[in-house]
């Protein structure tokens, strides 16, 4: 699944709600999360983040590596 990381913080866009082909952006505290279950992999949203703060998890740079879990826990709550 894609993991939404730090960047996403306090970003105003929803640019990558609005391609994502399976609705799986929930809302977090102060950034959205994926679900991960829902995902398909399909890397619309990578792109079109204006902060650059979606990345597959096996790309997640490791200052962000607790992000899994928050995106997991936080979409989890929907
Ligand atoms: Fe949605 Fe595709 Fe991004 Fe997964 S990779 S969150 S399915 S747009």
């Amino acid at each position: 699944a894609y993991v939404v990381a730090e960047p996403c913080i306090k970003c105003k866009y929803t640019d990558c709600v609005e391609v994502c082909p399976v609705n799986c952006f929930y809302e977090g505290a102060n950034f959205l999360v994926i679900h991960p279950d829902e995902c398909i992999d399909c890397g619309a949203c990578e792109p079109v983040c204006p902060t650059k703060a979606i990345f597959p998890e096996t790309e997640l740079p490791s200052e962000w590596s607790e992000y899994k879990k928050l995106n997991t826990d936080y979409a989890s709550k929907w």
